[in-house]
């Protein structure tokens, strides 16, 4: 049975029933269907199959993995190899018209699609149902940007009426997408997307712990039209992400996840000449607070940030530098929230916060916590959470304060619901600590005073940054509204995910000069 709903942005809102309906008859489909193997087709020399857990509930096996060989990593880039001729050669309006079919057809799965991520990575109904659509929307995004620039064949000046001269943007060929656990389906659909409407055809290589949403998704958009071999998909971990690195075939490269495997990725070898690497890293995110702000909106979008979905997203808020005239009022008001977070099974309707993603999360928030209170105060959470109705890995949302400036746990990326207070004395000091980091992805700000913005605007360091928003101080960018990518160390390509220039990324420009006979 399915259900005729179908989810956009425009639904996405808690308060709508036939939303939360057709989540849980999804739900209720993918529970049937849980502990599907998930390899690379024909794969007789695949790795031993590794269960994927719900972090919810490790008793719940999501899925049974078994990891890609380097033999079908090869047979997958071959394949997209093959392919890649006639795509790269399909009329720019052609290859539009199947991927917006593809962009319906994920909105059509979302249901399924952001249960079944629920229950692999402990995403809220909400932010998976959001993870879902956005996949959708960048399909649609990269395709309308693709119509508005008309294929990017651009007339060029002439120095003489026999010669014309075309700029032409064309793909670089197979295009190997490596894609995070945190947004399953979004991070994975983004730049696959983004590659396929250039027209380059695609391998990608999931994350691990995101296996099972990648693959459902991956049956989605082939379902939805591609022309085989256009797009593949190698499950599998570090082997299966080094085989496709390595691979001389794979012309350029995506990768999104931690700093040191991003700069891994970036220093690799595999071509025989220079590749486009597009390197989305980490974040240790700031949100400077300053005398003048509304506290009550600083507070509700520090939580959001710090907190939503366990703190594992590279936009996080991690850091708040505060005006130290209003440090207790606001820390007060974060703890507040802090303690008005609803934990639980991320499945249920109610829940803000589900589980962190496994038990080696639980360790690093442990080790936080204690650090925390050697050298400042734990002031709201610092538990691991356990019980009857938490049996994954949980861990309370948490605040932490008295911190000096330049600790260990204000410099590192935690990928936890973890978030330090620091007074700061001046505006100065906060954007200085603020961008005192080898990383520039996201930062916040909330102010009264419009001179306090424009400082902050002219000297904050980091590529995607919001002031005075209740709804999330760091994260929460959409496609096609706020462009997503990261300065410094958080990024390699200067343009962002979602944005206009992004498309640009996946072609290579050539010139063509015809002299008339
Ligand atoms: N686009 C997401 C946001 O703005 C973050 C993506 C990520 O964590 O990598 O919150």
């Amino acid at each position: 049975m399915t259900t005729s709903f179908r989810v956009t942005y425009a639904t996405l809102s808690a308060d709508n029933e036939e939303l939360h309906t057709a989540y849980e008859t999804g739900a209720a489909r993918v529970r049937e269907q849980l502990g599907f193997d998930v390899a690379a087709p024909g794969d007789d020399e695949a790795g031993e199959a590794v269960e994927v857990r719900s972090p919810a509930d490790p008793s719940v096996v999501v899925c049974r993995v078994r990891p890609a060989s380097p033999a079908a990593v090869d047979r997958a880039v071959a394949a997209a190899k093959a392919a890649f001729p006639a795509w790269a050669a399909t009329p720019w309006q052609e290859r539009l018209e199947v991927l917006r079919r593809c962009a319906d057809a994920i909105s059509e799965a979302s249901d399924e699609l952001a249960a079944l991520m629920t229950v692999e990575v402990g995403k809220n109904r909400l932010e998976a149902l959001g993870d879902v659509e956005e996949s959708a929307v960048f399909f649609r995004y990269y395709s309308d940007v693709m119509a508005e620039n008309q294929g990017y064949e651009v007339a060029m000046d002439t120095l003489s009426e026999r010669e014309q001269t075309r700029s032409v943007l064309k793909p670089h060929g197979v295009w190997g997408v490596i894609s995070p656990f945190n947004f399953p389906a979004a991070l994975a659909a983004g730049p696959t997307a983004a590659a396929l409407v250039a027209g380059n055809t695609v391998v990608v290589k999931p994350s691990l712990q995101g296996s099972a949403t990648a693959w459902r998704l991956h049956q989605v958009l082939t379902g939805a039209g591609l022309p085989e071999g256009v797009l593949q998909l190698v499950p599998g971990g570090d082997e299966a992400g080094r085989a496709l690195v390595a691979s001389p075939d794979v012309a350029g490269l995506t990768f999104t996840g931690s700093y040191e495997a991003g700069m891994q990725v970036l220093r690799a070898g595999g071509s025989s000449w220079p590749r486009p690497v597009i390197a989305e890293m980490g974040g240790k995110n700031p949100t400077v607070v300053t005398a003048s702000a509304d506290l009550d909106a600083a507070a509700d979008g520090v939580s959001r940030s710090a907190f939503g979905f366990s703190g594992q997203k590279c936009s996080a808020c991690s850091r708040v530098y505060v005006d130290a005239r209003v440090h207790d009022d606001f820390v007060t008001r974060l703890v507040e929230r802090a303690g008005a977070v609803a934990v639980g099974d991320p499945l249920e309707r109610t829940t803000y916060l589900g589980p962190v993603i496994d038990a080696a999360a639980v360790e690093r928030f442990r080790d936080a916590v204690a650090q925390a209170r050697r050298r400042g105060a734990v002031v709201a959470g610092g538990d691991v959470l356990t019980g009857d109705a938490l049996p994954g890995h949980y861990v309370a949302p948490t605040v932490v304060t008295g911190l000096p400036a330049d600790d260990p746990l204000l410099g590192t990326e935690l990928f936890l619901p973890f978030v330090a207070v620091v007074p700061v004395s001046s505006l100065d000091e906060a954007i200085g600590l603020a961008n005192d980091t080898v990383f520039g992805l996201t930062a916040g700000f909330f102010s009264g005073d419009d001179d306090e913005v424009e400082e902050f605007l002219r000297r904050i360091e980091a590529g995607v940054v919001y002031v005075n928003r209740p709804a999330g101080a760091t994260t929460g960018a959409w496609p096609g509204i706020q462009p997503f990518g990261g300065w410094k160390g958080s990024g390699s390509s200067g343009k962002a995910g979602g944005g206009r220039y992004y498309l640009g990324l996946f072609m290579r420009e050539q010139s063509q000069t015809v002299v008339q006979r």
